[in-house]
């Protein structure tokens, strides 16, 4: 008898063909995803898997789903995968074509933002795997263009992200018009509620796998935070860090695309040469998108600026450097926006600005991470710019709503004056004593060594209009 011992992709028993394209992908051993969903998915179960992308869960369930497959057959295709972005649908689209290379499997990846002509022209031509977004795989279906009779596998990746983009309609419209007999497998970075309620209209008796995120974050990538007290002072570090280091390959993530262009703009010639940055958001073409990524996979272009939902699906071996220029709203995209780096073994750093309105954010963050990121002071040689008075004020009150979240008996430190007092004069205005707070936050305010309060909100002698 032999005793399998080994951790190899020879144990699932796939053919010869996916052994030779897992070689080729240099997969030396299945990752602990991989381990979990490929016999269970061989086996025809249902698959509920809570893993982040950089575990290697798209191998996890294309590897079993090609082996099902097998060959090219009839003209309608037998499996349907889901993502929430085109970027992610295109990446998926060119695993399948990396890991199926060996074998005649005909697979389209259907999407929006251009003409679905040659979308429609493949389709006819035979497809057996499709991976779309849902909702141009909807425009195509009620177009008549997409046949579901043979439909046998569903995928859906990244479903935490698709409910959060608001796809849930389109995906029980699919999900009415789709064979009922299929086996149905369902991938998730997280498990909120309404992923929960997904599994169960979609999965039939499902086997959970999971793979822990914090046991991948925390062993190949460092995080730190820079507290810092605006906007401005965050594009000096930022400047500080790229000019005091070699650069590296770096994501940089905002939350807008209008954070994403004011960074790009402020790197772009003068931190950085202008060919090696490049800046992605939702209103730059599908073009121009897919050549930064491809610019920035080939090495030609270092830096990355990308808002979370055109970074969505970035697959990129070996970047160095993510930074959060803000702390991202959606708690769960922290974890997909550092897991870009440290990917498949390799170590990465993850840095975060964040300003004291944000506060509140990163520590529900550390509480999904279950780990505490460690702060450090600005550096000493970093301008730390004055807080412009409507920054400041903006900020006080997400700090005032924050608190009146978090206990509902909380009044309010601060509300703004309906008719505001004209900038200058007044010596020591009320409104000021009323707040309690701050009207602006100078230099001064950070005396060394930098208070971990940032001199924020009580030490506020100093701050007087100017
Ligand atoms: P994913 O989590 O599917 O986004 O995959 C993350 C990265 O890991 C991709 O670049 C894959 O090519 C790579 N990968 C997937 N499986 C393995 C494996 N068994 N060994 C090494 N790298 C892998």
């Amino acid at each position: 008898m032999i005793i399998d011992t080994e951790n190899t992709f020879e144990k699932f028993e796939l053919n010869r063909q996916l052994l030779n394209a897992i070689a080729d992908a240099g997969y030396t051993e299945p990752t602990p995803i991989q381990n979990k969903t490929i016999p269970l998915t061989l086996l025809g179960h249902d698959v509920l898997g809570i893993a982040q992308t950089g575990t290697g869960k798209t191998a996890a369930y294309l590897l079993p789903v090609l082996m099902k497959i097998k060959y090219a057959q009839g003209k309608l295709p037998r499996c349907l995968i889901f993502a929430p972005t085109r970027e992610l649908v295109i990446q998926i689209d060119k695993a399948v074509g990396e890991l199926a290379k060996y074998t005649d499997i005909r697979h389209v990846a259907l999407y929006g933002g251009l003409g679905p002509k040659t979308q429609i022209e493949t389709i006819q031509a035979g497809v057996d795997i499709i991976v779309s977004t849902p909702g141009r795989f909807m425009d195509l279906y009620l177009r008549g263009e997409i046949g579901v009779k043979d439909l046998k596998v569903m995928i859906l990746d990244e479903a935490d992200k698709m409910m959060d983009m608001g796809f849930m309609p389109q995906i029980r419209s699919i999900l009415e018009v789709i064979p009922r007999k299929r086996q149905n497998l369902l991938f998730s970075a997280t498990f909120p509620e309404k992923v929960e309620r997904l599994s169960y209209e979609f999965l039939e008796f499902p086997t959970r796998v999971e793979v822990s995120p914090q046991a991948t974050t925390a062993e190949t990538i460092k995080q730190r935070m820079f507290p810092v007290p605006n906007m401005q002072t965050k594009i000096n570090v930022l400047e500080y860090l790229f000019s005091t280091a070699e650069v590296q390959k770096t994501i940089i993530f905002t939350r807008s695309k209008d954070i994403a262009d004011a960074v790009y703009n402020s790197l772009n010639g003068r931190i950085i040469p202008k060919n090696q940055i490049r800046v992605i958001h939702a209103n730059k073409g599908q073009n121009t998108r897919i050549n930064s990524m491809d610019a920035f996979r080939e090495d030609v272009v270092k830096v990355l600026v990308a808002t979370d939902v055109a970074a969505r699906g970035i697959d990129i071996e070996h970047v160095t450097h993510v930074i959060n220029f803000d702390v991202p709203l959606i708690y769960e995209d922290y974890v997909h926006r550092i897991g870009r780096t440290g990917r498949a073994n390799n170590v990465g750093e993850a840095i975060t600005f964040l300003t004291p309105a944000e506060e509140y954010h990163i520590k529900k963050i550390e509480k999904i991470i279950r780990m505490e990121i460690p702060r450090e002071h600005i550096p000493i040689e970093v301008e730390i710019a004055t807080t412009p008075f409507d920054e400041n004020q903006a900020m006080l009150i997400e700090i005032d709503n924050q608190r009146k979240k978090e206990d509902p008996t909380f009044k309010g430190a601060f509300h703004e004056k309906k008719n505001p007092r004209p900038p200058v004069k007044k010596k020591s205005s009320s409104a000021k004593k009323s707040s309690g707070l701050p009207a602006n936050v100078t230099a001064k305010s950070f005396s060394s060594p930098r208070p971990k309060n940032y001199g924020f909100a009580k030490n506020n002698k100093s701050s007087k209009r100017k």
